[in-house]
């Protein structure tokens, strides 16, 4: 194995859909910011709901990155090959008693917690362990009383108070199925991930993620968010709007999209340009300053 290359960036996809603009969004982020760097790309699939994936979503995907001219370094790579890890760092968490088996269902949780709260935060019911005769239906990180803070690149100075804002959070479902904070941390750190950028929607995620890198003694790579891109209707775009497949006959056209969504101020000549043109001119004028703009 060569030495890891000191920049590495991924995209990571769902295969619940197809690519959409938001989606392109992140896929352009990610490899304008690490190819800025002369760093490596990576593409994996993040497959870890099975019962959510679409049939031929993932052949679509890729079909439409190569389309569009993006190129990733090595083979791509997939989640559900990978509950023997995930399980791993579950049984280290559990084994240091950094983490507990839980068996309140969700209305358990919302009968018990503070009604004044916006979200339900999980009580601690089980924090000393099972009512007796309940079975577990889920893993928890016994969350500390802890503030998480991080400089994300783009967004600022961002904090999280994870007792009061988070509580403890499933790790894992007895059926098997790690939690995405989870996966996609021990993913990042066993493919060398340095950077990571993606949309807002994953802003206050983070700090959950930034636990888990420090009590699994895992890196924290650098983080960079930019603005959601949302639908005409204000909601999010994404698989849960239905958003539409990108259309790949014109990829100069979606390009300076995606372009002028990141704040790139691409001339309005590119759009018909030759796509070769489009890479060229984005690597050369990429300004990742310009994206640091308010959040929606
Ligand atoms: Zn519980």
């Amino acid at each position: 194995m060569p030495p890891a290359p000191p920049i590495r960036g991924r995209f990571a996809p769902t295969p619940s859909g197809p690519l959409h603009f938001g989606s392109l969004v992140a896929a352009l982020a990610s490899y304008l910011d690490v190819r800025a760097r002369n760093g490596e790309w990576l593409l994996r699939i993040d497959d870890l709901d099975q019962n959510r994936e679409v049939t031929g979503a993932r052949e679509a995907i890729l079909e439409d990155l190569a389309a569009l001219g993006f190129h990733w370094d090595g083979p791509v790579y997939a989640q559900h090959d990978r509950g023997q890890r995930y399980r791993e760092a579950v049984d280290e968490l559990l084994a240091k008693r950094l983490a507990f088996p839980c068996a309140c269902t969700r209305k358990d949780i919302q009968e018990q917690s503070d009604p004044g709260e916006p979200v339900a935060i999980y009580p601690g019911t089980c924090r000393n362990g099972l009512p007796s005769g309940k079975e577990a239906r889920s893993i928890r990180l016994h969350v500390p009383d802890q503030v998480i803070g991080f400089e994300d690149e783009w967004v600022g100075p961002t904090h999280q108070d994870m007792a009061r804002e988070v509580g403890d959070f499933v790790i894992w479902r007895v059926e098997g199925i790690a939690s995405y904070h989870l996966a996609t941390v021990l993913d990042d750190a066993d493919a060398g991930i340095t950077r990571i950028v993606r949309g807002a929607d994953l802003l206050d995620s983070t700090p959950r993620q930034i636990l888990l890198q420090r009590l699994l003694g895992l890196p924290t790579p650098a983080y960079a968010h930019f603005p959601v891109v949302h639908a005409e209707d204000g909601r999010k775009l994404g698989k849960q709007t239905d958003a539409p497949r990108i259309d790949t006959s014109q990829p100069a056209k979606i390009l300076s999209m995606a372009l002028a969504f990141l704040h790139q101020s691409p001339p309005v000549t590119l759009a018909s340009a030759p796509v070769e043109d489009v890479w060229q001119w984005a690597f050369r004028n990429w300004a990742p300053q310009a994206i640091k703009s308010p959040l929606p």
